[in-house]
């Protein structure tokens, strides 16, 4: 086990200023355009894909440095740059995740590739779980998955929504009910293949923040996907159906501890975004207060304006330390025991929105304005606090964590 360590070594270092090189000189000034067309930004993830950014193979050897560090500093050197562009770059993660996690080599070796095509012919993937009725409740998921024994297919209906790159995508990640009697440990997840008859993009969404980043529903009508697309394959869904209904049987504990550790393990990354848009928005208030000059002194000489500075700067340590102690537990296999993944994602994700607005404060008029950044920012710092578990369900886990209660 690595020991925990706040020192980064020279390889993250290396690894953390060629990541900021490419925030400040190829995100940021991307930013505003992207956000304004709110289009997909295709040759910005086109760059990414050239310069190594966009592929598996960088995120897995972020995700696999034993400190645990490599992921939350790259997403806070990527996220500083736009959190709208860097959502569509690392947005595809998404549903290579899904893959890893519940499918099998083939199936890894077949997939992933698809999903992030070649700095040539850039692709996306989408990952579709959230549903118009199975929001924070993952459990009233209605998308149906039916198996068709005579063709070895399975056949998927339903509505997916808030789908990141959900319709562009050349592969869905889609998770649908197999055993209704289950609840969510009733559901698997389907690979749905590039120019599948039957799914469609539904309405795409004209969004807050993260604009640059595509967000839509996905229709499935009938598609009907070969019975290699299951994630993990039949014998394996068959095992842990049977499973899941004996635990469920004798209370379902340990099945509910399984899934919580994954999403304990997985919600420091979006707390790590939501640290590199505070901090963003930090560094523009920061320099801002001491140049603006009003009643004949910089406004920063004013305890009002510094003491803001000096707030908005320790949250934004102290979310950064949450988040990296949470990283450090999930790759070391250290047990949550207080929930430390959600309550990393509720502190920086609260802090990403209180620092964005506190620096259109200190702006002024100016922060007010589409001509500085900040505004874009505290747009955009508002998602850190819905997906991935809105703030009330990261509350929910941590209270329930500590209580060892079914607190509602
Ligand atoms: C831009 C964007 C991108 C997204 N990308 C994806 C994606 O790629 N794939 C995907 O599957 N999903 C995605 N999502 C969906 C996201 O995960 C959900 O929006 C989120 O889980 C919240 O669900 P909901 O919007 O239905 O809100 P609801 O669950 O309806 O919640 C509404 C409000 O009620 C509160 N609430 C609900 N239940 C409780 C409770 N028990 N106790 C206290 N308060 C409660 C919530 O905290 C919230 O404040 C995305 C969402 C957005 C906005």
């Amino acid at each position: 086990m690595a020991e925990f360590t706040m020192e980064l070594n020279d390889e993250q270092k290396e690894v953390r200023d060629w990541l900021h090189g490419f925030a400040a000189d190829v995100i940021r000034p991307a930013a505003a355009e992207w956000d304004e067309r709110e289009e997909t930004p295709w040759p910005v993830i086109q760059e990414a894909s050239k310069v190594g950014i966009y592929s598996l193979d960088f995120y897995a050897q972020q995700y696999f440095d034993p400190t645990g560090l490599g992921i939350p500093v790259a997403m806070e050197e990527l996220f500083w740059g736009d959190a709208g562009i860097a959502l569509s770059i690392v947005g595809t993660g998404l549903a290579a995740v899904g893959v890893l996690a519940n499918g099998t080599e083939e199936q890894i070796g077949t997939w992933i590739p698809q999903m992030y095509g070649d700095p040539n012919d850039v692709k996306v993937a989408a990952f579709c779980s959230s549903e118009p009725d199975a929001g924070s409740d993952v459990g009233s998921m209605r998308t149906r998955a039916v198996y068709d024994e005579a063709k070895d297919e399975w056949v998927i209906n339903g509505t997916k929504t808030w789908a990141t790159n959900g319709g562009i995508a050349n592969v869905h990640v889609v998770v649908a009910v197999v055993d209704p009697g289950l609840g969510s440990k009733g559901h698997a997840s389907f690979i749905v293949p590039p120019n599948t008859p039957g799914l469609a993009q539904g309405q795409k969404f004209k969004k807050h923040g993260i604009r640059a980043s595509h967000t839509a529903e996905v229709i499935l009508d009938n598609v009907r996907v070969p019975g290699s697309c299951l994630l993990g394959g039949k014998e394996k869904l068959d095992e842990r159906l049977a499973r899941a209904r004996e635990r469920a049987k004798a209370g379902g504990e340990r099945v509910k501890n399984a899934a919580m550790a994954t999403f304990e393990a997985s919600r420091p990354a979006v707390g790590a975004m939501a640290v590199g848009t505070a901090r963003a928005a930090y560094e523009v208030a920061l320099d801002y207060a001491k140049t603006r000059e009003q009643f004949g002194r910089p406004i920063i000489d004013n305890q009002g304006v510094a003491f803001q500075l000096a707030d908005m700067r320790t949250q934004i340590d102290a979310a950064r330390l949450l988040v990296w102690r949470a990283s450090w537990m999930a790759i070391n296999g250290r047990p949550f025991t207080a929930a430390e993944g959600s309550m990393s994602k509720l502190f920086a994700s609260e802090t990403a929105k209180k620092v964005t607005a506190q620096a259109i404060q200190i702006l002024g008029g100016n922060g007010y304005t589409r001509e500085y950044p900040v505004e874009r920012m505290h747009r955009d710092a508002g998602i850190y606090t819905i997906f991935e578990g809105t703030s009330e369900i990261q509350r929910l886990v941590i209270a329930r964590t500590l209580s060892g209660l079914p607190i509602r």
